[in-house]
């Protein structure tokens, strides 16, 4: 399970992406004012928040500066800002120019991919300055009230409500640079050079809230003037502020102070819980603190604070990051690899040294790889890390084909989804660092923090480090793997012993184009013994011979998931996805009427509305011939019908079901609270799925919410409700899990004799 995220690079991108379209507006009623002139240095920002009445004062000053020299100081220049619609400017005042006109436009909105498109919370203020100097300073006061619905964010199934961009309310506050909480220059979206200033934000104290922005905090200052202050340490390309009804936990780890603000519950056994929680979590920290800090350079601020969040979120940003209050409840399962570990990683790559938005986004990739990923590498748990290296290559598998784009445009218009910017790109970076080394890759990303912190850095950057660490070109390899769209399909072809040679010939072909690449095979020996062998191909096809001292009984390709590439469908492991893959989908139900558990097992595996044709049938009626054609969920009783039964014995189903319990291997589960979600490959149907979902009772199906985050092939579950304020509140662990894995390989065959 890995977490998605958003930092404060892409906050401020989404709402430049945000203005795109009105780019072609702009140039028609600009008339004689040249345009985007002027760029910021400085955001001075004064606010005062009012969670109550959902109401923000603002004041902000703004340094601009003229980056052409050239350009003649008496003519008018226009300056367009972004502010959010519902805040009302009440005065512009200038030093160095005058203002000669205000006027007030809609963008016009655009989002990228599986990003809401939030432009419709902005409004663009064109100023046209007359007589500026080379730094014009612009004063804006302005206020409103900043409501959003977070209900409607709030989707099953999702990490991120990612609607949310500027709202103030009693249960918390989230104002991010997306936002438009206070003015900031709006850039060409057809010239994303990406622009970074100097931020400085004064906040009044907000009775019976903690604040937090992304910024150091002032603590001198701020006790001096009673108000609270922060600066930001570098440059950066905009300012996020979080608050909530918190309390406070702190630590610290060498020169790092870490917080954690959490809200307590009233009740006595949840604030325990709570309290152990906020430990470990801040245990974990520090724990990450010292593990990365030594690979990668030290953490790029001096503190870092764990904020929960009133929404669903694992957002990044500089000196802390907003974790959805979910997650401090589930504790340690919540500290797998690729929560925390991910979000602080981001303190480095996206929040102090940013992605340059005239290339593609890698500072998703590299956070992947290095916690979601390498996590496990340090662990010493090599299962964990292969099952990691597998989700990537299953993750790329499932790709139409005109979803294959670079990774080096992720998270630019038109650009590839979080299976190529988050999945591939971990990949990538993983047979990078097999390339040359680790220890020289790590050398290079601590040259990153070394060179570019508080600056932009983009795949070139990256390139340039790795090669100079390693003293290779690597232009090819990331030619192939950052800039063109393909992934590699690799097939097994044939391994012939030649009697005569001592030797076996291993055919292997790849499609769609040819790669350079180092791929690992396994020759099994008839004693059962392994030989380990890595073969470099760039051609479509290539046999190699390898000698041996005996006829070997099998060859398997790259078992250990070392090399990026789309696995044939026998070869991903069968899950609820497996299922959910289809554009049809038979549900096989139960008797009686649908429980809710049922109908939600329904929604998830059918998905978006409207995407697939979802057929319902009851056990007796459904035919043999229609389980035969289509993926099917089979659910609870389901299970006897004599169509159902036929179907689960025709695909060697490996659970057995007798009355209200079930069997797996030689474990027979009757415990009413046990339950078990389990894929296999539907014999009839390419790439297609068998799933069911059975439980021992109707109470072990209470978290069928929780389905969807499983990719094991068979996950037993134990739930047990309680009531808690009239409602039922279930809780569920992982009992069992297993993978059914079928690795690519060949039985060896004699060649001709002679
Ligand atoms: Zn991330």
């Amino acid at each position: 399970m890995s977490i998605l995220c958003r930092n404060v690079w892409s906050t401020a991108r989404r709402r430049a992406t945000g203005l795109l379209a009105a780019a072609g507006v702009l140039s028609a009623v600009l008339g004689c004012a040249a345009p985007g002139s002027f760029q910021a240095t400085a955001y001075d920002i004064h606010v005062q928040l009012d969670p109550e009445a959902h109401h923000l004062r603002g004041r902000t000053v703004v340094t601009l500066q003229r980056p052409s020299p050239g350009l003649p100081g008496s003519r008018p220049v226009a300056v367009e800002f972004a502010l959010n619609r519902a805040l009302t400017i009440a005065t512009v005042e200038s030093q160095g120019a005058t203002v000669r006109e205000h006027t007030v436009r809609q963008p016009a909105g655009t989002a990228l991919a599986g990003e809401p498109d939030n432009s419709a919370l902005l409004n663009i203020h064109r100023l046209v300055l007359g007589s500026p100097t080379a730094t014009p300073v612009l004063t804006f006061e302005y206020g409103g009230e900043l409501i959003q619905d977070v209900q409607a964010g709030e989707k099953r199934g999702q990490v991120h409500n990612l609607l949310m961009a500027a709202h103030l309310g009693p249960e918390g506050i989230y104002l991010d640079s997306g936002g438009g909480w206070y003015p900031s220059v709006y850039q060409d979206p057809n010239q994303p050079r990406g622009e970074l200033a100097a931020y400085r934000l004064t906040s009044a104290p907000v009775p019976g809230m903690r604040l937090v922005a992304g910024a150091a905090f002032d603590e001198v200052e701020s006790q001096r003037s009673g108000e609270l202050i922060w600066a930001g340490r570098y440059p950066m390309p905009g300012l996020v502020l979080v608050g909530g009804p918190h309390e406070v936990k702190q630590r610290s780890a060498g020169d790092v102070q870490l917080a954690l603000h959490y809200s307590v519950p009233a009740d006595a056994q949840p604030q325990a819980t709570i309290e152990k929680h906020t430990e470990l979590f801040l245990e974990s920290a520090v724990q990450y603190l010292d593990r990365y800090q030594p690979l990668i350079g030290p953490y790029p601020f001096e503190r870092y604070t764990i904020v929960e969040n009133f929404f669903s979120s694992g957002f990044a940003f500089p000196e802390f990051t907003l974790l959805n209050k979910v997650l401090l409840q589930m504790g340690p399962r919540a500290l797998m690899h690729g929560y925390l570990d991910h979000e602080l990683l981001h303190s480095w790559w996206g929040n102090s040294i940013y992605v340059d938005p005239a290339d593609g986004d890698w500072c998703e990739a590299l956070t992947t790889y290095a916690a979601n990923y390498y996590g496990y590498v340090l662990d010493g748990d090599e299962k964990g890390a292969r099952n990691q290296r597998r989700n990537c290559c299953v993750a790329v598998s499932r790709l139409a084909p005109e979803n294959e784009k670079p990774l080096g445009r992720f998270n630019r218009s038109g650009g590839p989804g979080r299976e190529i910017g988050y999945s591939k790109g971990a990949l990538v970076f993983h047979m990078l660092a097999n390339r040359i080394g680790q220890d020289r890759f790590w050398s290079a990303l601590r040259r990153l923090t070394e060179e570019n912190t508080g600056r932009f850095a983009n795949w070139q950057t990256l390139q340039r480090l790795f090669e100079g660490e390693s003293g290779q070109s690597l232009e090819g390899f990331f030619q192939q793997w950052v800039r063109q769209a393909a992934t590699p399909c690799l097939r097994l072809e044939a391994a012939v012993w030649e009697d005569a040679g001592q030797a076996l010939d291993v055919t292997i072909t790849q499609s769609p184009t040819a790669f350079a690449l180092a791929v690992p095979l396994r020759v099994v020996r008839e004693d059962g013994d392994i030989i380990d062998e890595v073969i470099e191909m760039s051609a479509p096809t290539v046999t190699v011979r390898l000698p041996l001292d005996q006829r070997p009984h099998a060859v398997v390709l790259d078992p250990d998931y070392h090399v990026l590439r789309k696995l044939l469908p026998s070869e991903i492991i069968p899950s609820g996805a497996t299922t959910r893959a289809g554009r049809t989908l038979l549900v096989v139900t139960p008797d009686g009427p649908l429980s809710e558990f049922y109908t939600r097992a329904i929604e998830d595996f059918s998905g978006e509305a409207g995407s697939k044709e979802v057929v319902l049938r009851s056990h007796e009626a459904v035919t043999s011939d229609e389980l035969r054609r289509h993926s099917v969920l089979v659910l609870g009783n389901a299970v006897h019908g004599p169509a159902v039964r036929a179907l689960l014995a025709g695909a060697d189903f490996p659970v057995h079901f007798a009355g209200e319990a079930f069997k797996v291997g030689d474990v027979t589960y009757e415990d009413p609270k046990q339950s078990v979600l389990c894929t296999v490959h539907h014999p009839d149907v390419p790439g297609g799925g068998i799933t069911v979902y059975f439980g021992n009772s109707e109470g072990a199906l209470g978290r069928s919410d929780l389905l969807l985050f499983y990719r094991d092939s068979l996950v037993i579950f134990e739930t047990a409700g309680r009531e808690v304020e009239g409602r039922m509140r279930y809780d569920s662990h992982v009992i069992g899990r297993q993978d059914f894995e079928r690795l690519q390989t060949v039985a060896v065959t004699d060649g001709p004799h002679p």
